[in-house]
């Protein structure tokens, strides 16, 4: 048996759920992880990512040296480089110097406006803080997004105007105090494993009930009371005629609405139209079965509400986040122990990233950034002159692809994230890549979207540095780091300190710090103004995470979020209507496409494809339902053909019941059949988020031979 030279505490770099790893090293190198039973996230739990996919950090195709590509690239004719021989290794002075030179001219040239930067949900809090004070600081600007925009912009924007505030407000393990809850849009044993486990448990262990309301026969549904199968885009529907159930039964929560929210009356009146007869007629859903979910949840002593993507990657999942408030606020379900409105976070540190301000809206701490007093408390924390920072709302990620052009967005920075793999409509979105005049890439392995830069600058992975990660469930949580960084790469928060004192003595000044001595005093700095995480210090977290908002340096931290009021003081009401998907079937194209994830695979693939998890799981496949199937003719493992208005794929058919009859999954991890390439991108008017849930899509026999060859990397991405 090995023995390691050290066992190191850490964070899973994976989903939101943020479990805790034992990373044990050997020579500077990770051969096995644990977890420990007393871990309060998952109780020595981990699914197949946590305990087996630590081994890209390994991988042979790993970059560890700055690279510029050889040919210099134009605006308009930008290609793609995989392939290292594409590339030039350089010194990271060269490469530093190079980014700082084309930034400062490019904003010298066309100002604030001509640059934008992606953040990233898999780096520490502190990366992402660093970055986006880089760019508002030395730039001027708040183009400044990241991943949430893709995946629960539409509960941001619903939970800001009905609540005030956009996470989770209870965690997934007060889900075994649920007597009822409600899991919609989520395949939680896929998306977020251990949460499921306790899922589980609380059905087998305390006779909880669980209503799933899906598309999909996912995996919970064996364990569900009830289940509701929806036809995709029918939220709004589906969850107003529960309200209108639970208006109609008088099994309102009197108290409730007339202490802690307004707007009852307009939404009463709104509710008239959503009769459960009308909800079955556009879901497919029986009326029964909804006016069952609605007295069950209703008259639960604690009911909770936890759901996913499927909620708000639409374009109304601001309204279908909404449906599922106005469910809590009819009932008195939230601001108790064991209730709550529970958005399940995608990301490892989604919810960090975003609290670190990594949003056009938003600083750190969700201070608006069109604000003069918040702007101001920026302005002394970073040294800035008053009235320095940009007071203009900036650019979302779908809109900062879409501004490049000349006079538009010229140049992205992109930390981690993988534009070409996660947003809708790819075959536009090459194009917008192609038309930007300088693209830095900051990342691990040169992905579909780094192959477009001029720049690559090799950073390390979650098990090579040193930060935090905030789950889900608001626990911030130490990461940190099992080894040296392989090779020359460097940890985020070094790399964008070098650079932005580079990019500083350029502009000729000095202002902002940015000479950190480590990743806690850039935490202590964003925590001097960001008053949720004003009492976390690493000290406090070394062992076990602490909840946010922690408001001082003795305070425990808040599991349970609301029990007074709600930080716009009443919950609001917001009457809705039905909206239509954008994209409905018809003959030529019958099918409705979804889109999500499968449990051995993460994101546009830049991990686990290098993993050992690839070879679990190492094909895109279309899940298609037998009737579907029969009717044109394709069997299990059959080579499609999957067609929309803006692309095609082909990949293997896998014909099961876990899909609906005229519905088709792919997941989108893989690029030599990227589901995004059918995507639609039309836009939530809200919250700017695609509709990566549905759009219409035909399905045709293909040959052998049609399939993209997976092992074939060079042509990764190029579709
Ligand atoms: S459930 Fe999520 S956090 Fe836990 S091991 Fe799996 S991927 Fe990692």
């Amino acid at each position: 048996m090995i023995k390691p030279d050290r066992i190191v505490t850490s964070t899973c770099p994976y989903c939101g759920v943020g479990c805790t790893l034992e990373l044990h090293v050997k020579d500077n190198y990770i051969f096995k992880v644990t977890s420990p039973f007393d871990s309060p996230v998952n109780h020595g739990n981990l699914c197949v990512k946590g305990r087996f996919g630590y081994d890209y950090v390994y991988h042979p195709k790993r970059v560890t040296t700055p690279l510029i590509r050889k040919t210099p690239q134009k605006a308009g004719e930008r290609a793609q480089a995989f392939d290292l021989s594409e590339w030039r290794e350089v010194t990271w002075e060269e490469a530093l110097d190079y980014v700082a030179d084309r930034l400062v001219e490019i904003y010298q040239r066309d100002g604030s406006d001509a640059l934008a930067v992606y953040c990233c949900a898999k780096a520490t809090n502190e990366d992402n803080y660093l970055l986006q004070k880089m760019y508002r600081a030395l730039f001027r600007t708040n183009n400044v997004d990241h991943c949430t925009r893709l995946c629960h912009a539409g509960s941001v924007v619903a939970l800001q105007q009905a609540i005030g505030s956009s996470a989770m407000s209870n965690t997934a393990s007060q889900v075994m105090l649920n007597d009822v809850f409600l899991v919609t849009g989520s395949n939680t044993t896929e998306n977020h494993p251990i949460i499921a486990l306790q899922m589980k448990d609380a059905v087998r262990q305390n006779g909880a009930k669980m209503i799933v309301v899906d598309p999909r026969r996912i995996e919970l549904v064996d364990f569900a009371e009830l289940w509701l199968p929806l036809k995709p885009g029918t939220n709004v529907p589906v969850f107003s005629a529960m309200a209108h159930v639970i208006v109609k039964e008088n099994l309102i929560n009197h108290e409730f609405i007339a202490n802690r929210t307004e707007g009852f009356t307009d939404f009463i009146e709104s509710l008239e139209k959503f009769t459960p007869e009308y909800a079955e007629e556009v879901s497919g859903v029986p009326a029964e079965d909804i006016r069952k979910a609605a007295r069950l949840y209703a008259n639960a002593k604690n009911g909770a509400i936890y759901w996913g993507m499927g909620i708000s990657q639409l374009s109304h999942g601001t309204a279908s986040a909404l449906a599922l408030i106005h469910l809590a606020f009819l009932t008195g379900h939230i601001g108790r122990d064991g209730t709550g409105l529970n958005p399940l976070r995608g990301q490892n540190n989604v919810q960090g990233a975003s609290d670190m301000g990594a949003m056009p809206f938003h600083y750190p701490g969700y201070m608006r950034v069109d604000n003069d007093e918040n702007a101001s408390k920026w302005e002394q924390a970073w040294n800035i002159e008053p009235g320095g920072l940009s007071r203009k709302l900036g650019l979302t990620t779908t809109e900062i692809l879409s501004h490049a052009h000349p006079g538009g967005v010229r140049a992205l920075y992109i930390m981690g994230e993988n534009p070409m793999m996660s947003e809708p409509n790819l075959n536009v979105t090459r194009e917008h890549m192609q038309q930007l005049e300088f693209l830095v890439s900051q990342d691990i392995f040169i992905n579909e979207s780094g192959a477009f830069a001029d720049v690559f600058l090799p950073a390390t992975p979650f098990a090579e540095k040193d930060g935090t990660f905030s789950n889900t469930d608001r626990r911030v949580q130490r990461v940190r780091a099992a080894h040296p960084p392989k090779g020359q790469a460097r940890p985020d928060w070094q790399i964008i300190c070098d650079l932005a004192q580079r990019i500083e003595s350029r502009l000729g000044s000095a202002t902002a710090k940015w000479n950190y001595a480590s990743p806690e005093e850039v935490l202590r700095e964003m925590a001097g103004v960001n008053v949720d995480y004003a009492g976390i210090t690493y000290e406090r977290i070394d062992k076990v995470g602490l909840i946010y908002p922690v408001p001082d340096i003795t305070h425990p931290g808040t599991p349970t979020l609301f029990k007074e009021e709600f930080p716009r003081g009443r919950g609001k009401f917001i009457p809705l209507d039905y909206v239509h998907i954008m994209e409905e079937p018809d003959d030529e194209y019958p099918f409705i496409l979804t889109t999500g994830r499968v449990l051995e695979h993460w994101h546009g693939g830049t991990m686990t494809r290098n993993s050992v998890l690839d070879e679990a799981y190492p094909e895109a496949r279309v899940d298609i339902h037998p009737a579907d199937a029969e009717i044109h003719g394709i069997r299990n493992g059959d080579p499609v053909r999957v067609q929309s208005r803006r692309g095609e794929v082909v990949l293997r058919a896998t014909v099961t019941e876990k899909t609906s009859v005229g519905v088709v999954f792919i997941p989108f991890h893989f690029a030599e059949a990227a589901a995004n390439l059918l995507t639609n991108d039309a836009l939530d008017p809200q919250a700017k988020i695609p509709e990566f849930k549905a759009c219409a899509v035909q399905v045709f026999p293909a040959r052998e031979n049609d399939l993209a060859n997976p092992e074939v990397v060079v042509l990764r991405g190029r579709y």
